[in-house]
């Protein structure tokens, strides 16, 4: 008889594994399976069969799928934050609405006294988005309506699975401590931590998990993304008729150019780190009538330590804006102002043996024949969705910009990491159609399921292993000392709820109206 090596016999095992949790319809392979539960603690075991039942998988794919077709901007999520609200408080969590200035936002909390340790969660669509799900086509529900482009449908629900599960294993094992879901409005705007920080409903956390979608699962550590800060500049001159008299008016509108032009000569002496970007809200309503209102929404991104320099200089640029065109710079209203990312490594290093543990969904024939219509459709290589969940690596030292999350702010007042789950195919665009068709149905289920999976199985170390939360708490401690949290939000803006209201009004019906079609 020939030998058979360690590797083959484990390879059957986890495919045996990998088989028995499909025949129980389980979304995630080899945690499932009888060969890993030997070593698994029985609270964290609960969670992850708590969550791989069928009926869990289709309730939260249910809501995740509801979130994703309501498709609400931010501070307008009026039907996504109660669904999710609702269904903690019918599990049996003590709810908050309307925190910290917002109607959207609330806190979910179970349990009583230390360590308590919360979970981040976001709902909120993009403009301009809208898309069929799981059609690799350009392909509207309705045309020019927001739509789910960051897979935000999935996290806060995911969230709000893996807390359940939690405090399933808590009530069964008489785990001490409290869960948190952190309902947070508003991400693609970066407008509610700052301002869920400030009113202190962070207050006495001492650890915080944060989710995100992807097409990979994997996690990370270290310095990422750019602060920023989001503001709006109004300026107000004096109307006349453009041909009759041009002499009497001033125009707002050329405040904003000349601000634009300044700003875009300002680009080439700023470190390349830097974003700027913006749009024009306001610029009058006819060639002719001089607008005597005019305004521009600014994106300015830099490092923690370039950021308020980089904004004192657009600032000059708006004033020299309005210096030039003769008009007055009405306001420059902060809508929000966010740090960098500081993932906490403990965190991470916690984080990824859960994700090890839980494995990449087995994706079926349907789902990876969807992926490689979606990449062929993107001109890309038609690899189909991954195999294998990532491994965690040592930031890259090298910084050359990017994207923000105001999740930036909670990393410097809590030990954070984030657990980036699957469900998007690899190479589908973010804030794009193609990421809108993803996030829709199967393999967003079984993505946000992977993804409550590792946020169990995580809480639940943090919950029960005073030594694994004792790793966190002193890397956030000693970073602490070098990076104090100083919040660049000024301390007289406030929550923007009234930001997209009205482009969301303007597509609520024709949005609610397709979904009775269908
Ligand atoms: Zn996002």
């Amino acid at each position: 008889m020939k030998n058979t090596s360690y590797r083959q016999i484990r390879h059957r095992l986890l495919i045996s594994a990998l088989a028995f949790g499909l025949v129980l319809g389980l979304a995630s392979g080899p945690a499932a399976g009888a060969a890993a539960k030997a070593k698994i603690a029985k609270e964290k075991q609960l969670v992850l069969d708590w969550l791989g039942k069928p009926e869990t998988v289709e309730k939260f794919g249910k809501i995740s799928d509801a979130i994703w077709a309501s498709a609400e901007l931010g501070l307008q999520e009026f039907e996504s934050s109660k669904l999710l609200a609702d269904t903690l408080e019918a599990a049996g969590f003590t709810v908050e609405r309307g925190l910290a200035g917002m109607p959207t936002c609330f806190v979910a909390s179970y349990g009583s006294g230390k360590p308590v340790i919360g979970l981040l969660g976001e709902f909120d669509a993009l403009p301009m988005l809208s898309q069929k799900g799981r059609v690799p086509k350009k392909d509207p529900v309705v045309e020019g309506a927001p739509g789910h482009g960051c897979g935000h449908n999935a996290m806060c629900t995911a969230a709000a699975a893996a807390a359940i599960a939690v405090k399933e294993a808590m009530v069964t094992y008489g785990i001490k401590g409290t869960i948190k879901v952190f309902g947070s409005p508003a991400e693609e705007i970066v407008a509610s931590r700052p301002y869920m920080i400030r009113a202190g409903l962070f207050e006495g956390v001492d650890a915080v998990i944060d989710n995100h979608s992807s097409s990979g699962f994997g996690t990370d550590y270290g310095v990422g993304g750019n602060a920023l800060f989001s503001t709006i500049f109004t300026f107000k001159g004096k109307t006349a008729h453009s041909a009759g008299a041009p002499w009497v008016g001033r125009s707002a509108l050329d405040a904003v150019e000349i601000m634009d032009v300044a700003t875009n000569f300002l680009r080439e002496h700023l470190p390349i780190s830097q974003r700027m970007h913006y749009v024009i809200l306001e610029g009058g309503e006819a060639p002719n009538v001089v607008p005597d209102k005019a305004s521009v929404w600014y994106y300015v991104r830099s490092t923690d330590q370039g950021l308020e320099d980089m904004y004192r200089r657009v600032v000059d640029c708006a004033k020299a804006g309005a210096l030039a065109a003769g008009v007055e710079l009405a306001s420059a209203r902060v809508i929000s102002a966010i740090h960098q990312r500081h993932a906490n490594k403990a965190a991470a290093e916690l984080i990824q043996k859960n994700i090890e543990l839980v494995g990449m969904p087995a994706w079926d024939d349907e789902e990876q024949a969807f992926a490689k219509a979606l990449q062929k459709e993107l001109g890309i290589e038609q690899k189909g969705m991954p195999k294998d969940v990532e491994k965690l690596e040592a930031p890259s030292g090298m910084f050359v910009g990017g994207g923000s999350s105001d999740v930036g702010d909670v990393t410097l007042i809590a030990p954070t990491a984030t657990i980036g789950f699957p469900g998007s195919v690899p190479g589908a665009i973010g804030h794009h159609w193609s990421n809108v068709a993803c996030f829709y149905g199967s393999t967003a289920w079984k993505g946000l399921n992977a993804g409550a999976k590792a946020i169990a199985a995580s809480v639940v170390d943090l919950l029960t292993k005073p030594e694994e939360l004792g790793k966190l708490r002193k890397e956030f401690e000693e970073y602490s000392k070098i990076h104090p949290y100083k919040p660049f939000l000024p301390s007289d803006a406030t929550p923007p709820n009234d930001l997209t209201k009205e482009l969301m009004d303007k597509y609520r019906a024709a949005i609610a109206k397709a979904l009775a079609v269908r």
